[in-house]
């Protein structure tokens, strides 16, 4: 943000709070030259994310939809749904921080398969198997050596 009274390119925030109706952020921030204050608003900017599918077809991004691939991928696996929550909330908050009108749904996918790896190995298999509709097990096969390799690293074998 530059500063309004010497065009200095960066400031550093001092205060940050809500506006009333929850809209924007107001910011005090001060120069990191001339070290005078000004307040700057952003407003929350609610641009809708347009996710490019495979095919060339756009839709926007549907919060519930990658939810339920989620879901689906967790049946039965001891994911709790705050989890599963969570998940959803971090790559939304991602990706609109990666600032893109367009996005290509398989760098949707992506994201949420590296949650997943973190979470539980049969829901990453699972959600990886529909997303990447592995087409030959040949694939399929690297990726479980893949995920057997990390966990030799990350822990001991269970038994
Ligand atoms: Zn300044």
């Amino acid at each position: 943000m530059k500063c309004p009274y010497c065009g200095y390119p960066d400031s550093k925030v001092v205060d940050s709070r809500p506006t009333d109706e929850g809209q924007a952020i107001r910011r005090r921030r001060e120069c990191e030259k001339c070290g005078r204050r000004f307040t700057t608003y952003e407003k929350i900017e609610e641009i809708p994310l347009i996710v490019v599918k495979k095919d060339g077809s756009r839709q926007s991004f549907d919060r519930m939809k990658v939810m339920n691939g989620i879901i689906k991928a967790c049946e039965k696996r001891p994911v709790p749904m705050d989890e599963i929550e969570k998940i959803v909330s971090d790559i939304e908050k991602g990706l609109s921080n990666l600032m893109l009108k367009e996005m290509d749904s398989t760098i949707i996918g992506e994201y949420v398969m590296e949650h997943l790896r973190k979470l539980d190995d049969v829901a990453y298999v699972r959600f990886a198997s529909v997303y990447r509709q592995f087409t030959d097990a040949e694939s399929f096969r690297h990726e479980i050596e893949k995920l057997l390799g990390d966990d030799k690293k990350k822990r001991k074998p269970e038994k």
